[in-house]
């Protein structure tokens, strides 16, 4: 087993040097050109002070470059802290201040908002990329002439990597536990949190993924997620570096690009967010013919409804994979094998999200830490080689979270006798109507079962009455129609009258991460909003 992902990346270029490692429109560069341009890159990043344990924002989208830094960031030993290309000025500020990132990698198009941002920080270099530097040419070192920006940032990516060919960084080689990627968590629930994913973390669920979700050499697979999160970091981009596959990436996510990307290239796995699946469902010229080299199609990080992987089956003829993970468990460590089927939990009508993955101890704990029966409700806690060390720069929240290596997930789950597991819904989203308690995902998997919805969010508000009530936030599908009263009734058919919503509001789209998880602590802010 190689101690860290340099080792195991030089041992897939030792395997087969000239396999096509990543494509990118017409470009594709092998595995030795990957190998040679990111031991250039480490080379210019050590040359601006750069080495182990440094971390260097990666704000780019999901493009080559992106794999050659996380390779070259590797090799000295250093951390790529992923930035949301969404993000603005104050939001990257949060970030690199609480990391103390010593450099970025950015795009050209975002020279001005980076370096709007950096002035006074701790980066101290700025290097920029085109993104059309790898669309239509296949040789890393022809510079496509981009309009340079002023000030100038230290360097373009692309000619540094020609500066600087056939150099490397000083021989290094990171251990287990030197941090990989400075992952920050989501913001579902309060502020993001810096989850340090150390090598060994990552090695664990490349190595337990790939045996588990099928994915082996030969295969193709397709970037869905965004890189700067930790499912697109490990289970998409780090996995297929890390075996004799092609990566495809087609930039920012776009449902019209990613299935013509799927037939051009065959791809034959990927996991990307519910709400990804659900932009290629309602896209009409989408069909079978796009999957027909899927072999494993997989969703995660957020609740599947199961009347979404029925009708993206009948549509497309393929079945959709539930997994779960946390930035926190460097992503997917509960998942649906292939082959198999996720159970429905009943009488809640929830989609298992999977098994635990090979050592992963996942068991469900009542409120004082105690394991509860299997088939009953508590908090799911975990514990294995999945599991962050910690938070970075944050010991009490380390401290509260992973007491003695315990992740305490915060998901309230039910494990059942065959180890299936299914999710309840976050502890914290627990509404609670006269003292009855209603989970918010037992109520939106009945309103998706409505033919007119496209997404349904439940959360609780304030009532002087009966302490909280339901209330439900629902995008329609294109062209077709519901009422507020249409739905109620439609849910009184199906639950209990205290968990049916009192109110409907309707959104044309509800607010989400960037990660794809919609985000019920805003709606409980939008109170008062009208129907629109
Ligand atoms: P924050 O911790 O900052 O509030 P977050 O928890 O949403 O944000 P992530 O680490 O990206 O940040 O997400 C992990 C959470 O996502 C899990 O704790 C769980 O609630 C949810 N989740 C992940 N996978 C699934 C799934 N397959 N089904 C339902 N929920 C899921
Ligand atoms: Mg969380």
């Amino acid at each position: 087993v190689p101690g860290s992902l340099v080792a195991a990346w030089k041992a897939r270029v030792a395997k087969n040097p000239e396999g096509t490692a990543l494509r990118f429109f017409d470009g594709a560069l092998s595995a030795r050109e990957v190998d040679v341009a990111s031991d250039a890159l480490a080379a210019a990043f050590e040359a601006r002070g750069t080495g182990r344990g440094d971390r260097v924002g990666v704000y780019l989208q999901n493009v080559p470059q992106y794999a050659l830094v996380l390779l070259a960031l590797w090799k000295l030993g250093a951390t790529a802290l992923g930035l949301n290309p969404m993000y603005r000025r104050q939001e990257l500020r949060r970030i690199i201040d609480d990391s103390g990132a010593v450099g970025v990698v950015c795009a050209d198009a975002d020279v001005h908002e980076t370096l709007g941002t950096l002035a006074g920080s701790t980066v101290r270099w700025l290097i920029s990329t085109s993104a059309l530097d790898y669309q239509s040419r296949n040789d890393p070192r022809v510079f496509a002439t981009t309009e340079r920006l002023a000030p100038a940032p230290d360097g373009d990516l692309v000619a540094l990597i020609g500066a600087y060919e056939g150099r490397g960084p000083s021989l290094m080689e990171p251990t287990r536990d030197d941090v990989a990627f400075l992952t920050y968590t989501s913001g579902t629930t309060g502020p993001p949190k810096g989850a340090m994913n150390t090598h060994g973390n990552v090695l664990s669920v490349v190595a337990t993924c790939a045996s588990w979700m099928g994915v082996s050499d030969g295969d193709v697979v397709f970037a869905m997620a965004p890189l700067f999160h930790i499912t697109g970091a490990v289970v998409n981009g780090t996995i297929s570096l890390l075996t004799d596959t092609t990566l495809v990436l087609a930039g920012r996510f776009h449902p019209g690009v990613a299935v013509e990307a799927f037939a051009e290239h065959g791809v034959t796995y990927t996991i990307g967010s519910i709400t990804a699946y659900n932009a290629i469902y309602e896209l009409p010229q989408a069909g079978p013919q796009h999957f027909a080299s899927a072999k494993a199609l997989y969703s995660g990080g957020a609740p599947i409804p199961p009347a979404t992987v029925e009708r993206f089956q009948e549509r497309f003829g393929v079945y959709l994979h539930n997994g779960y993970g946390m930035t926190e468990t460097t992503s997917a460590i509960i998942a649906v094998p292939p082959g198999s089927r996720a159970p429905v939990h009943l009488p809640s009508g929830t989609l298992s999200v999977g098994k635990p993955l090979p050592h992963l101890m996942a068991r469900v704990v009542d409120l004082h830490g105690d394991p509860v029966p299997s088939g009953e409700q508590g908090e799911l806690e975990l514990s294995g080689p999945q599991v962050v060390p910690g938070y970075w720069g944050k010991p009490e929240a380390t401290r509260h979270t992973m007491p003695e290596g315990r992740l305490r997930t915060g998901d309230v789950a039910v494990i059942d006798e065959e180890g299936w597991v299914y999710l309840v819904d976050r502890l914290k989203d627990q509404i609670n109507v006269s003292g009855y308690k209603v989970w918010p995902r037992e109520v939106e998997d009945a309103l998706y079962e409505h033919p007119s919805v496209l997404e349904a969010a439940v959360v609780g508000q304030p009532d002087a009455y009966r302490g909280e009530t339901v209330v439900a936030y629902v995008s329609l599908k294109a062209g077709l129609n519901a009422t507020a009263e249409e739905l109620i009734a439609f849910s009184r058919d199906r639950l209990a009258a205290y968990k049916c919503p009192r109110t409907i509001h309707f959104l044309a789209d509800l607010p989400k991460t960037q990660s794809g998880k919609i985000r019920r602590a805003e709606l409980r802010r939008l109170d008062g909003l009208g129907p629109v």
